[in-house]
Parts: C-alpha cells; structure tokens; sequence
C-alpha cells in the first residue's frame, strides 16, 4: 500500500530579483520515509528547504503540511511587507507580528525541524545548551514563573534536560555534554546539528548536505542513525545530498531539480535510469 504524503509542494516559484531559483516546482514527500532531493550544484535544492523550513517566502505555490491538520506554510508565514499595506491597519498590523514571531518559529512549531549545509551550532555554548536553546518554543517562558522557580517550571526544566540528553545518547555525545560546541571534531558538530533539530521533536526533518565533510566510515555511520530517525521515531526525513551511494542506499524515493525544475521523482532504480537525470548529471545523453 503506498504510504501518504506529509508534504506537498504545488507549482512552487522562487524569485530573487531577476533571478528564478524555482520553477513551477511539484513534488510529495511520503509520511514514514527518506526521501532524497538531488540535484547539480546550483538546481535550488537549498532554495526549496528555505522555503519548505520558512526562512524563504516562496514567491507562488503552495506548501502543505498534513499533519495533524493541513497547514499551508506560505500562509503561516504571513504576507510580505508593501507599502499599500500602510492603509489597511490590520493587514499591516497581521504582517508585522508575522516579521516580529513567525518565519521559521512558526514552521518550526508545526513540526519541521532543519539542519544547515555549512554547520550553525551555537559555537560558544555547551553542547547541551544547544540542544537546550532548541527547545524554546515548547519553554515555558512565564517570567514570574521563572523566578519563582515553581514546580511546572522546574518539572519543564527537567524534561527538555531529559529530551536533550536522550538525544546526545542516540547521537553518542554525552561525554562532550558541557564542552563548547566550537570546539567538537566537525563530525561530531554534524551530529550536534541533528541531534538538537531532533529536541523539537519534528515530524519531518530537513537535512540539508549532513554527510558533506565526512569520511566514508563516518558517512556510513551517519546513514544508520538517520535511518534510526525513521525506524526508532516515526520522523519522515528529507535529505539534500550529494552522496549518491548514501543516497540510493536510504532513500526509498527521490527527486532530481535541475536549473529549479523537477525533472524526476520515484524510487532510486527508476531515478537512476532516467535520461533526464544522466543528462543532469553528466551533460550528456547516453551515460554509456
Ligand atoms: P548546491 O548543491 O551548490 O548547494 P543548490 O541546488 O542548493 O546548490 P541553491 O543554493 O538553491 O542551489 O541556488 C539555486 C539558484 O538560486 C542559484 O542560481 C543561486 O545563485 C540562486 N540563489 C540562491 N539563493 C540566493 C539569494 N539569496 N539571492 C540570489 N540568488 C540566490
């Protein structure tokens, strides 16, 4: 039986400026799978997790989440400031309180969690503290509540030290709990990005490039814990990557942009046969 969509992307456009980095982009990710995004340097891979993940308005199309309700994420993040709005108070006031608390905070809470492609820790934290940070918004933030350090705040305290420390077990970085994020081996800062995305407790989680940098060994370990993502949590996952053994060895379907067009979508056998995606790849017809 095949499985549902989590997501889908409906004739999504991106412009910047002249520039368009999407092109009437349409693909689904399946609820309960890895789906890898492939793609030459430059096809908008990147662009498209900034605009599935909020850090991107999308300039058309739709975004749909279904997951406990579909929700259209080009809608929650607002509409973009013009200065017509200055006569239409509340759409004015709707937009400003969208740049002031929504973007990827907003996504972030209905479940989308990201890695970056060049890591972002907060490098002059501890480890846990990251993983802490991440969890801001489920914290209980009540000012006087903090203070007094009353019984619900310290319970919540204890539970995001909990959901961190649980997911530097998975992520094999309890020993560097309280070292400074700057200072762990780059592998190991790719893990801490994965791990702390992984406290919000996402239903979809967008990695973009996690195996760039890496060595094979320390690629094929990072496979496995991405596939216990999914196996062990139920987290769909949505891997950029240009690792194509990893690719094809944990993605059950992918999708190939190339120049900001989806020029395929299936399983791995049918993608890697396909002469669109050969050309992409190799600018020539025939791969022979
Ligand atoms: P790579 O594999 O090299 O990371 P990519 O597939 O992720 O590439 P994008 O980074 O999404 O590609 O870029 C797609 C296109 O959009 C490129 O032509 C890029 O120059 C352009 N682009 C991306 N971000 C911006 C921006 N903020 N302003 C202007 N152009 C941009």
């Amino acid at each position: 039986m095949e499985k549902p969509n989590l997501l889908t992307v409906e004739n999504l456009n991106m412009f910047f400026g002249g520039i368009q980095a999407l092109k009437d982009v349409s693909l689904n990710v399946k609820r309960d799978a890895i789906t890898g995004l492939i793609g030459p340097n430059g096809a908008g891979k990147t662009t498209l997790f900034n605009c599935i993940t909020g850090f991107y308005r999308a300039t058309s199309g739709k975004i749909n989440l279904h997951y406990q309700q579909t929700v259209d994420i080009r809608k929650i993040l607002g509409e973009p400031f013009q200065p017509a709005l200055i006569t239409q108070p509340k759409r004015l006031l709707s937009c400003l309180y969208y740049k002031m608390f929504g973007g990827s905070h907003c996504v972030a809470r209905q479940g989308i969690a990201r890695t970056f492609q060049n890591i972002r820790l907060f490098k002059e934290m501890t480890v846990v503290e990251n993983c802490l940070v991440a969890q801001h918004v489920q914290a209980n933030r009540n000012l006087i509540a903090g203070l007094c350090q009353t019984p619900h705040f310290r319970k919540w305290q204890q539970q995001a030290l909990d959901q961190a420390f649980y997911w530097l077990e998975r992520f094999n970085l309890i020993d560097e709990a309280n070292r400074l994020a700057g200072n762990l081996s780059y592998g190991k800062q790719r893990h801490l990005e994965i791990a702390r995305a992984m406290c919000t407790d996402p239903t979809l989680i967008c990695l973009d490039e996690p195996a760039a940098g890496l060595n094979p060994h320390e690629t094929e370990e990072l496979a496995e814990k991405i596939q216990a993502l999914l196996k062990d949590h139920r987290t769909s996952v949505l891997l950029i990557e240009h690792d194509m053994g990893m690719v094809m060895n944990i993605c059950e379907q992918i999708v190939v942009l190339d120049h900001g067009e989806t020029i395929a979508q299936g399983s791995p056998t049918l993608v890697k046969n396909n002469q669109r995606v050969i050309k992409a790849y190799l600018g020539v017809e025939d791969a022979a």
